[in-house]
């Protein structure tokens, strides 16, 4: 167009596209949902601006609308949202943002050939994906509130150019410039199947020309208000796949209304993967709110931050539809269905975890997001007891992660404490000499190799009345416990622990003999100080 101004991707964009095209090329459908799912957000912000400023009220019959053309071999995808300006269209179509990209773009980079695949599919795509069925794309936007619209285009090769442009009315419109191996793109049947597949929940209205005609194309009914039976296994795995961006299957489906003082309907899943990028995300809770079936923010944090993996939607009657941030921020409605929420996905874990025909799916669970449920224990007093009960242990006693209860089990007659060792790294644990003293007296050791494992201990301090002990803490209680007969002569150390102090100085407080070694000669410990893993992370943390 007039006046183009031709600008390069960024380096990373370049690369992205290239991987998505050709790696997702047998799934190339998807670039629907993509750039519906895109509409369905600019159009979620737009009327979530307008309520505070009403000059960017949407239209009465605000719509996504997919339009065909076979002759001219266009399809394009339009919505009456939030649009964006000269420089959004730069920023978010030109060079990657979100820092989860930027690392999906280089664990791409790195993956074998053969791996790709899985790895997109744990990501969404977005916009680029548009360049998989079209050689090029033209966006033209504009935003509420400005006369000015722009165009951006480009055939997903390196660079793009920005012009001014015209635009009727506030809103965008995506053109996808067909590839000549992609009709099927145009074929509005196909098209509405694929929109039945992929954006039936999206409760804007989604329209499909077909001849001279706007028909219907999504039914719009938001999955959660269903009733369940209504409901397939899979639309409940695709309507999870839509809210978290993942391509699992869920591990556990959560689907209920709460009646009483406060009123919601809420469909929560918790995944059955880990996604890549999970221990770089922020540590709040991204469950979405609805009022009366309306999106209203992600940034409501219903549930605390050591259930963040839980995703899904709360809709609720019981607040405004104009509800504004600070409103979200002092309501009671909110505290009261937070409370409930976190409840009822409470009793669904710990109902998994003590089912043992579901042990295998349980541990795959813990694997996935043990780590941020301990987190629990450290920072929820409420909730310390209950997650230290659920929670999965590796110890000396078997390769099998036990749970508290279980190694409360198989103390000792006269063991009061539960021992533990912290670490940075499984392995390097298990072969720690500080455990040699326990082996031998058969001595059950809790090893622990998370990074907040050096924390909830300390927090949680007893558990069904034994006090949890660090072994680098208090090899005092070994003492106890029956050593097996040493083989051989005692040591004489009357010389050499003098030897010691003096060579090491300053830098320990006291050199003793023990009773912990069996084949090592020395080790360090910390008795009475911090745990040495604490040490080392408030070390890190500049304390
Ligand atoms: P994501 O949707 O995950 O952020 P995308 O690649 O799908 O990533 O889109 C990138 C960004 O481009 C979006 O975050 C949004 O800011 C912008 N965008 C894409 N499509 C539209 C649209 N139809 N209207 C307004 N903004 C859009
Ligand atoms: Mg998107």
């Amino acid at each position: 167009p007039q006046g183009a101004e031709q600008h390069e991707f960024s380096a990373e964009v370049g690369r992205l596209l290239d991987l998505v095209v050709h790696a997702l090329y047998s799934e190339r459908e998807i670039f629907l949902r993509e750039l519906v799912a895109n509409a369905a957000d600019a159009s979620d912000k737009r009327r979530f601006e307008a309520l505070t400023d009403a000059s960017r009220a949407l239209p009465a019959d605000a719509s996504i609308r997919i339009h065909p053309d076979k002759d001219a071999r266009l399809l394009t995808i339009s919505d009456n949202g939030a649009g964006m300006s000269r420089d959004e269209l730069a920023r978010n179509l030109g060079t990657i943002a979100r820092s989860g990209t930027r690392a999906f773009g280089e664990k791409l980079d790195a993956a074998k050939p053969e791996d790709r695949p899985s790895l997109i599919g744990q990501f969404g795509v977005g916009f680029y994906a548009a360049f998989m069925v079209a050689d090029k794309v033209d966006v033209i936007s504009r935003q509420p509130g400005s006369d000015e619209a722009w165009q951006w285009s480009s055939d997903g090769k390196g660079a793009y150019t920005l012009a001014p442009a015209t635009r009727e009315t506030p809103g965008t419109d995506i053109i996808l410039h067909i590839k000549s191996d992609a009709d099927e793109f145009l074929d509005a049947w196909r098209l509405r199947s694929i929109v039945r597949k992929w954006a039936d929940h999206i409760s804007w209205p989604i329209t499909l020309r077909e001849g001279e005609e706007d028909k219907p194309a999504n039914e719009g009914t938001a999955l959660w208000r269903k009733s369940k039976s209504d409901i397939t296994p899979e639309q409940y795995t695709e309507f999870y796949r839509h809210v978290s961006h993942q391509f699992d299957e869920p591990y556990a489906t959560l689907h209920w209304r709460a009646e009483g003082t406060t009123e919601f309907t809420s469909l929560l899943f918790i995944p059955g993967a880990r996604p890549f990028d999970f221990m770089e995300q922020s540590r709040e809770s991204k469950v979405h709110l609805h009022v009366r079936r309306m999106f209203i923010t992600d940034e409501a944090e219903l549930l605390p931050a050591w259930l963040r993996f839980v995703q899904g939607v709360v809709d609720t009657e019981d607040l405004p539809l104009n509800v504004s941030r600070e409103m979200l921020q002092s309501t009671p409605v909110l505290a009261r269905i937070r409370k409930a929420v976190t409840k009822r996905v409470m009793t669904e874990i710990k109902n998994r975890s003590k089912d043992a025909e579901q042990a295998a799916g349980f541990a795959t669970f813990w694997e996935n997001f043990g780590p941020i449920v301990k987190e629990g224990i450290w920072e929820d007093s409420e909730h310390r007891q209950e997650l230290a009960a659920l929670a999965r242990f590796r110890s000396t006693h078997s390769d099998d992660p036990t749970t508290l209860d279980d190694y409360i089990g198989r103390m000792k007659p006269d063991q009061e404490a539960i021992y533990y060792l912290t670490g940075d790294n499984a392995e390097a644990l298990a072969a720690s000499p500080q455990l040699e003293g326990f082996r031998a007296r058969g001595v059950e050791v809790l090893l622990l190799s998370d990074p907040v494992d050096g924390f909830w201990p300390e927090r949680l301090s007893s558990y069904q009345d034994k006090t949890l002990k660090s072994i680098s803490q208090s090899h005092g209680d070994l003492e106890k416990f029956e050593a097996p007969a040493p083989e051989g002569e005692a040591a004489d150390l009357t010389a050499l622990i003098p030897a010691l102090k003096e060579a090491l100085g300053e830098a320990v407080k006291d050199v003793r003999g023990t009773v912990r070694l069996v084949g090592s000669a020395v080790v360090l410990t910390s008795e009475g100080g911090p745990d040495l893993t604490m040490q080392r992370l408030m070390r890190r943390s500049g304390q």
